[in-house]
């Protein structure tokens, strides 16, 4: 696998400040996607897609707190 890291600027971070950071981009191609994002203020947030569609989320923050987020999949609409 083949990761791909991209600056970005001005994102929300877990902590709620508005920061800059980097961003973690790998792909097996067959459907398992890792989005990373770390934070200049030292929070980062892994977002995990698997091959079944589910998504997991964990956000730490700088001072070390998980912060759980719920995205997809069971919120259906
Ligand atoms: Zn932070």
């Amino acid at each position: 696998m083949v990761g791909t890291k991209i600056r970005f600027t001005g994102a929300k971070a877990p902590c709620g400040r508005t920061v800059d950071g980097e961003h973690y981009l790998d792909d097996d191609g067959q459907g398992l996607v890792i989005r990373d994002e770390y934070f200049s203020c030292g929070c980062r947030r892994i977002r995990h897609e698997y091959h079944d569609g589910s998504i997991q989320v964990t956000a730490v923050r700088h001072d070390g707190k998980v912060v759980r987020e719920e995205f997809g999949a069971d919120h259906g609409t």
